[in-house]
């Protein structure tokens, strides 16, 4: 019989917390990490009830926890008991990577990270002078929008179905760079003219995603030139209709896996101190790529 020696006396512990937390796959992608890059690190998934956030912050120091990821409901709330808080953090105004180190709690945004470094690497080009549509303005339009902005984007157009909510989130990237935003209605005619005229269109709302998968944000009528970029965050379903009609019109696509696995890339390198080589992250998410498939066929 052979030996699991994985975990040992002196293995480094980090964690995922969020309630629920049974669908994150996060486990899977550090777990894979630590093994492939050889670093004595395991990592758990853990349901906290809002309740119980700050103890559960407290217990994880106390613990010798490296670090946690956080996920949904949490990342706004947990910014309240963190001793620092990084710049791309609190413009997001959320939080999903804890860095516990000397005593003291440092939060991180790495889905901003995540998303540009996934984007560059899929799509082969960034966001410098590209002219961008944004599909819906809540948490995660956030952070794709600070990304774009920080990465030089000329213009990016949010359509969303509440509109106050667009204009909010444009607001809030004007102040950050001048002129950079403007909101409108999802599938309103300015909405239209945006995309007639856009490099890049990145789907952020939660339409098509599972169980829902025959939604589509966008209406019929809305045709892309096949020179264009279509991401789309949600990456189950593997292919969204979006990315469908998208990948039909000859569009490069992209779903929201690689960003998951980029994001993760990175809070491995805030707790490890260590870089990724990209060769590796391309290997993984090509797995994890395989393994959603294998997934979705059964
Ligand atoms: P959120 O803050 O709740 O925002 C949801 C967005 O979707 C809002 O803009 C909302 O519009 C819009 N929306 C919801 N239902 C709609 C409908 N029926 N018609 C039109 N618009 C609708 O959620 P979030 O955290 O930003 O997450 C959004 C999506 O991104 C989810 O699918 C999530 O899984 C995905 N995501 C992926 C990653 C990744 O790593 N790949 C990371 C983060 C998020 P209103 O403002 O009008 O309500």
């Amino acid at each position: 019989m052979g030996i699991f020696d994985f975990i040992k006396g002196n293995t480094k512990i980090a964690a995922v917390i969020g309630d629920p937390i049974e669908h994150s796959i996060s486990p899977q992608l550090h777990n894979t990490l630590s093994w492939q890059l050889g670093i004595n690190m395991a990592y758990i998934p853990l349901r906290v009830d809002k309740a119980y956030l700050g103890k559960a912050l407290e217990t994880f120091k106390a613990l010798g926890f490296i670090g946690i990821n956080v996920t949904v409901p949490h990342k706004q709330h947990v910014i309240e008991y963190l001793d620092e808080v990084t710049e791309d953090a609190k413009l997001a105004g959320a939080v999903n990577t804890i860095e516990f180190r000397d005593g003291k709690l440092t939060g991180y945004n790495t889905d901003i990270s995540g998303f540009v470094r996934m984007f560059k690497s899929e799509a082969g080009t960034g966001f410098r002078e590209r002219d961008v549509v944004i599909l819906g303005a809540g948490g995660a339009a956030r952070g794709v929008c600070i990304g774009i902005i920080r990465d030089g984007a000329k213009r990016i157009s949010i359509a969303n179905r509440t509109l106050s909510r667009a204009e909010q989130l444009a607001e809030e990237l004007n102040n950050l760079k001048k002129g950079s935003a403007s909101a409108c209605l999802l599938n309103s005619r300015e909405m239209k003219k945006a995309i007639q005229h856009a490099d890049i269109i990145i789907n952020t709302t939660s339409v098509g995603m599972y169980p829902h998968t025959e939604c589509n944000p966008l209406d019929e009528d809305i045709v892309f030139r096949e020179n264009q970029i279509v991401c789309d965050l949600i990456y189950n379903p593997f292919e969204t209709c979006l990315l469908k009609s998208a990948r039909l019109s000859g569009c490069l696509t992209i779903n929201g896996l690689g960003m998951l696995i980029y994001q993760g890339v990175h809070s491995f390198e805030i707790w490890n101190k260590v870089e990724v080589p990209e060769t590796v992250v391309k290997n993984v998410l090509a797995s994890f790529k395989n393994y959603f498939k294998i997934k979705e066929i059964q």
